[in-house]
């Protein structure tokens, strides 16, 4: 479903970020990408819903060209491939529930995310999505009296709330304890194995990735030095 030809990154200071990356990434699979720092992790994973423009080869998304894509069909198009940040992007000081449903609306006003009034319906939903994440009972509780961990997992269930196709997220688990990144790990894992979603995520951390994910991409300067099942990744990459 996701497929990287050739794809390079020139950033406009002329370094390369992505070195002639070829990929195949099919529905379901969960993939961590792995690399020292400065590797192109996060260079790879935002050019998959267009945070960074490549600037050479071809990368295609369920067969839509991601580079051809414009305004309208751009937002739609990331709605379907969600995106965690590391700094969960939450507006602290609304509600959890607030939080949630900000993600059902596409381009929602931000007066809308403090104030707005919600159908039952987007209630239901985003409810739903945070007891996936084990957290429906924080829903009505201030944002930012939540843990670090806490808050991930609220990002988490704003972004399931989207029904995308695709979870992207870029180090979700870096700013987090070991405890509380193996628990934010594990909503991953059942969210791909339950619900069938793409997972890629971006992790520094290589024991949790063998430990999580199916299959694993490792990359050095831009390049992919290995790129297999999690059973034949020997400690040589
Ligand atoms: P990682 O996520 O593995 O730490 P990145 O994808 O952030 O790696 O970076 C890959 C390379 O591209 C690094 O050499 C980094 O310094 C460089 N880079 C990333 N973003 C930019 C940018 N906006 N401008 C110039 N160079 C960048
Ligand atoms: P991350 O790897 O999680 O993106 P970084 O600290 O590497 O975090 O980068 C933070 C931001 O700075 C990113 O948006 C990245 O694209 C940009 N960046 C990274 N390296 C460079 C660089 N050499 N020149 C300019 N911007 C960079």
């Amino acid at each position: 479903m996701i497929k990287f030809e050739n794809v390079s990154k020139i950033y406009p200071n002329g370094t390369k970020g992505l070195d002639n990356i070829n990929l195949e990434i099919e529905q379901g699979e969960f993939v961590a990408i792995i690399g020292a720092s400065g590797a192109g992790k996060s260079t790879l994973i935002r050019a998959i819903n267009r945070l960074i423009d490549i600037t050479e080869g071809s990368l295609t998304v369920n067969d839509i060209d991601v580079s051809s894509l414009k305004g309208k069909e751009l937002r739609q198009f990331r709605r379907s491939v969600g995106m965690i940040f590391q700094s969960y992007n939450l507006v602290p000081r609304v509600s959890v529930i607030r939080n949630v449903m900000s993600a059902l609306v596409p381009e929602m006003p931000f007066i809308r995310v403090l104030l707005g009034t919600f159908s039952q319906e987007e209630k239901m939903t985003a409810l739903k999505s945070l007891e996936r994440v084990g957290i429906a009972d924080k829903a009505f509780i201030r944002t930012d009296q939540l843990s670090g961990g806490q808050q991930q997992r609220v990002s988490l269930a704003r972004t399931l709330a989207q029904n995308p196709d695709v979870l992207l997220a870029d180090e979700p688990v870096a700013a987090l304890d070991p405890v509380t990144a193996e628990r934010v790990m594990e909503d991953f894992k059942h969210i791909n194995e339950e619900l069938n979603k793409t997972v890629l995520i971006n992790i520094h951390h290589v024991e949790l990735a063998l430990k999580y994910a199916d299959r694993i991409i490792a990359v050095k300067k831009g390049r992919v030095i290995f790129d297999g099942p999690v059973a034949e990744c020997t400690e040589e990459v």
